[in-house]
């Protein structure tokens, strides 16, 4: 369990470095590496449908971290054919995703869920800025409107 959070960790730390354009943490780096060149090692040549193809062999808890790993490293590979993996600009969010956006200008890992979320946070910060500037405005006429209803009676009134 602990091998698997820490590849979980290395993983994580691998793929967050893009986000910053940076080159891949060494430690995490190596720690994605070794598990998955021990999966590779447990392949075993099977015949598919598609042909002979070198199949996962999972008979061990383990073999599970060993296909995360190779699915890591497949991402590795393919990091100068792809969009760089972002990290998820929504509030305690931190997950990470592949954009494959047609803009590929994508911020959120979901625009139903951290999307929706900022966007209603824009709204509400805006609408209070609007609504106190309405206030401050809609006290300000109705004091115009009480001191020119005033003066026009030459009469007390009420506001
Ligand atoms: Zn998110």
């Amino acid at each position: 369990m602990k091998d698997a959070l820490q590849l979980r960790e290395a993983v994580y730390a691998v793929f967050l470095s893009e986000d910053t354009e940076r080159l891949y943490p060494h430690d995490a780096f190596q720690c994605v590496h070794k598990v998955a060149k021990q999966a590779r090692a447990r392949q075993v040549l099977s015949e598919t449908d598609a042909g002979y193809r070198w199949l996962p062999l999972l008979t061990e808890p383990a073999d599970l971290a060993g296909l995360f790993a190779e699915a890591a490293a497949e991402l590795i590979m393919r990091r100068y054919d792809r969009r760089l993996i972002r990290e998820c600009k929504g509030d305690n969010c931190g997950w990470l995703f592949l954009d494959t956006s047609k803009s590929g200008r994508r911020i959120w890992c979901s625009e139903a869920t951290c999307g929706t979320h900022e966007r209603v946070k824009r709204f509400r910060k805006s609408e209070s800025k609007r609504l106190a500037g309405l206030t401050v405005e809609h006290n300000a006429a109705q004091l115009e409107k009480c001191i020119r209803g005033a003066l026009n009676s030459c009469e007390p009134t009420t506001c």
